[in-house]
């Protein structure tokens, strides 16, 4: 037998190993194997065996490493779709799906000392005679011990005020046993979670819960869950899991990295016990190691986790939650650079279990299969127990400007809602990203921003050259002397932080507690969960943040939130900047008058009429946005109706970077033509590719960085003209080319 192996060099090929005798009947694909390499020895996992002989000399397998195997045949096949899929070295893949702390040298459970009281045994079984001869006071340890039914040294040298020494003693005696013990670095431990009880649902959720469960809907083909914010998602997937459990299945919940708060922890937890597990970021890696093989051994059945969680080892999966389906760090934005939410579909198929993707403001991709019947589509309209949506507001800043002959941080609309709260005793949420691209050219006199007359995305400034650049189709025109709108001259890359807002905010309200949560807050003397702990015990009236604080919040005494700046993500030079926006307003929108008091939303923004801002504002919903934005979509020739790639090549010097994206630019307009020519799609199949053209982030680190776009109608099509391209002239060692087949953003 021959067994092909991937090792972990990043060597992108497979070698082949001949498989012993006497290890042929233990080996299997999954498994983690040693074998020789190059005159020493690697460890790599097993892929692939046959029995027919390589027209080579091979060399034999060393060892087994361990004889359960790491990756099930079907998490190996969703490896190799993976790597297949995103054009990503099969190791490299591999990695990716495994925790690192799981493969470390010298990983292993923790094994601790388990101090018992040995039991008498049998049905005549007298007392152990050891005990007569005992002291009262080693009695009194002995039936504390006994009471408590046992536990760790440590904690009982704690608990009971007694030393090793004593234990060991009556160890020796027999009237106790100590022997080492795995014990569960539970990253759970000390934190109070309060079981709950399945809620009845309404007839909303029910319907949608029915929807999910359907054994007439094909077991594999997704289900969409749109409900808007405060519906009751979260009850719906506790539900639909504790179905799962009693089938005998496992399910695995990814949340936005973000959102895997304690709160969002506690109520799966809450619900699931120790069936949960956890697979955090924060973890540490022994609990990260515990995790990992509690659910490969099945201890725990439900996984919860950010998007690494998707290639959790559960056995008989039933079950893919994928909440906040469109949030952007379900994007891996490294090699292999897969989308969670497509993993997870995928998966579900190679498994035969059930996939749930649940939002408020699904992405276009999720909405356009719901609409042509690929995906199943679930709604749930309302909130639950009636509650209203919180009313919102557009606050037009270019009158409130003319008004007081200044740009202020707070309109008057705002601040007079946040003085009603403090007087009412009721919280406040104050939302700015500040994520701004301070390179898009913009008039604040008109607000007029320059944008590509061809793919509707905002030209990205070039200082270097002084133009505008599209990044979408690489087109380009000079910064022009004024305004087109107002003939204005004075253009603006000016912006807002956080820092500022509080500041200001301050001084408004002197005796208003206001806590900010960014991702510089933390590193002051609060953690994250500090401070929405500190929010939701009441203990401040303002909570300011960036998008850290727009999803998943559940405050029952915020009435108000307020957007300070709706303008800065619609204006990046992204395709998707318009859904983008509208998903952040409609979420933190959504944290408003989520208990018995209704909410309220104030909007700031120059561009009220800007399609995103107005659907915010509007009770029109979801929906009418998303059919509006997909007609722009379908003409501007952009994702869902194409596959949008971004090749970016960086180099310490800029000519290379630059010539090497310029080469590429060229053959894949050479292969573009080509494939045009042959419309073997029918004329909408189109394969576009830009200019080479610098990145919106042309310089990260000493590192030039260009940027080459291409769009066509199937990621393959893509992929297999840069593997084309890659194999004829693969960039020289001095320019790293990062490929990204389904890139979410262009930085
Ligand atoms: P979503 O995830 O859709 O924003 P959540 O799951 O957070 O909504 O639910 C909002 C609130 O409503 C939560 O406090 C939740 O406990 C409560 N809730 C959910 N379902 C019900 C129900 N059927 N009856 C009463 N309260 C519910
Ligand atoms: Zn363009
Ligand atoms: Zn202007």
């Amino acid at each position: 037998m021959f067994v092909s192996v991937a090792i972990d060099l990043g060597l992108d090929r497979l070698f082949t190993y001949a498989v012993p005798v006497e290890l042929a009947e233990k080996l299997c694909v999954g498994q983690l194997l040693r074998v020789p390499f190059g005159g020493r020895i690697a460890r790599g996992f097993a892929l692939a065996t046959t029995e027919a002989a390589p027209g080579f000399k091979t060399k034999p397998v060393i060892a087994i490493e361990d004889e359960s195997p790491f990756f099930s045949p079907a998490l190996l096949k969703l490896v190799r779709w993976i790597a297949d899929y995103t054009a990503s070295p099969i190791e490299t893949t591999l990695r990716a799906a495994l925790p690192a702390a799981v493969l470390k040298p010298g990983a292993r459970a923790k094994e601790m000392l388990y101090v018992d009281v040995v039991q008498p045994t049998g049905p005549l079984a007298a007392p152990n005679p050891a005990h007569g001869q005992l002291t009262a006071r080693q009695r009194q340890l002995v039936s504390e011990i006994a009471r408590v039914g046992g536990g760790w040294m440590q904690q009982l040298v704690r608990e009971f005020k007694t030393t090793p020494a004593t234990l060991r003693g009556l160890a020796e005696r027999g009237v106790l046993s100590i022997a080492p013990r795995t014990a569960r670095r539970d990253p759970l431990a000390g934190r109070n979670v309060l079981p709950t009880k399945p809620l009845p649902l309404n007839p909303l959720q029910q319907a949608a819960l029915d929807i999910i469960l359907d054994d007439s809907n094909p077991q594999s083909r997704p289900v969409l869950l749109h409900g808007v914010t405060g519906s009751g998602k979260t009850e719906i997937y506790l539900q639909a899991i504790a179905r799962m459990l009693e089938e005998g299945l496992g399910a695995i919940v990814l949340v936005p990295e973000i959102s895997l708060t304690p709160q969002t922890v506690r109520r799966f937890a809450g619900r699931f016990g120790d069936r949960v597990a956890v697979l955090h970021s924060a973890l540490s890696d022994g609990e990260r190691y515990d995790e990992w093989h509690r659910i490969r051994t099945g201890a725990a059945r439900v996984v919860v986790g950010p998007r690494s969680a998707v290639f959790a080892p559960v056995a008989n999966l039933g079950l893919i939650v994928v909440d906040e389906e469109h949030d952007p760090s379900y994007k891996q934005e490294e090699t292999p650079r897969y989308h969670a939410r497509d993993v997870a579909v995928v998966r579900a198929r190679l498994e035969g279990a059930r996939v749930v993707l649940g939002s408020a403001t699904p992405s276009l991709e999720s909405w356009l299969n719901a609409q042509t019947g690929k995906y199943a589509l679930a709604s749930v309209p309302s909130r639950v127990a009636g509650r209203a949506l919180p009313a919102v507001h557009l606050v037009n800043m270019e009158d409130e400007m003319a008004r007081i002959g200044h740009l202020p941080i707070y309109s008057a609309a705002l601040l007079d809602a946040i003085h009603r709260r403090l007087e009412n005793g009721e919280q406040t949420i104050l939302f700015l990203n500040r994520r701004g691209y301070s390179r898009i050219l913009e008039c604040p006199a008109c607000n007029w921003v320059a944008e590509c007359p061809d793919c509707s995305v905002p030209y990205t400034y070039h200082r270097a050259d002084n133009c505008l650049r599209c990044h979408v189709c690489g087109g380009w025109r000079h910064v022009p002397a004024s305004c087109p709108d107002c003939h204005g001259t004075d253009f603006s890359y000016t912006g807002i932080g956080t820092q500022r807002a509080e500041s200001a905010l301050q001084r408004c309200f002197p005796h208003a507690h206001i806590l900010r949560m960014d991702a510089d807050s933390t590193s002051r003397k609060m953690s994250h969960d500090d401070i929405l702990s500190a929010f939701r015990a009441g203990k401040a009236d303002v909570l300011l943040g960036t998008q850290m604080i727009a999803k998943g919040l559940d405050f029952p005494n915020v009435t108000l939130v307020g957007v300070l700046n709706a303008d800065v993500s619609l204006h990046r030079p992204d395709p998707r900047a318009s859904e983008r926006t509208y998903q952040l307003l409609a979420q933190v929108s959504g944290r408003a008058g989520r208990a018995e008091k209704p909410g309220e939303v104030y909007i700031q923004t120059f561009s009220p009429d800007a399609p995103a801002i107005a659907a915010a504002a509007s009770d029109k919903g979801f929906a009418a946005f998303a059919t509006a934005e997909l007609e722009d979509r379908k003409s501007a020739y952009l994702p869902p109706y194409c596959r949008l790639a971004t090749l970016v090549f960086r180099a310490k010097d800029e000519a290379l970077a630059r010539s090497w994206a310029e080469l590429y630019a060229k053959s894949l307009a050479g292969w573009a033509e080509k494939f045009n020519a042959k419309d073997v799609n029918g004329p909408a199949a189109r394969f576009r590719v830009s200019e080479a053209a610098e990145a919106p982030l042309a310089k990260a680190e000493g590192w030039f960085r260009y940027q080459v776009v291409v769009r066509a109608p199937a990621a393959r099509d893509i992929v297999a003209a840069v593997k084309w391209i890659g194999s004829a002239r693969p960039v020289p060692k001095d320019v790293r080319l990062a490929f990204d087949v389904d890139a979410q953003s262009l930085a």
